[in-house]
């Protein structure tokens, strides 16, 4: 990725996406600031504008590999 921002002259923002508004249910189902560290690489002129680390005003649960998983039902259907 390095050498792609360098090809690209590309900027990196890294930002933690609770700032941004990420919420995800804890373990009793509330809906909580998620602080999620993201690094994007973009050639978009301001980027690094968006950097922003978590002001710690909030409660945050970490997201470490995506949200836990949701068992789904799959039910079989036929079509004769
Ligand atoms: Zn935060």
């Amino acid at each position: 990725m390095e050498q792609l921002a360098k090809q690209t002259s590309g900027d990196w923002a890294i930002f933690d996406q609770c700032e941004y508004g990420l919420k995800i249910p804890d373990d009793n189902g509330m809906l909580v600031f998620a602080r999620k560290r993201t690094k994007i690489l973009s050639t978009i002129l301001g980027i690094t504008r968006m950097s922003r680390n978590c002001s710690r005003c909030h409660h945050n649960v970490h997201v470490l590999g995506g949200c836990r998983p949701t068992v789904f039902h799959y039910q079989a259907h036929t079509h004769l």
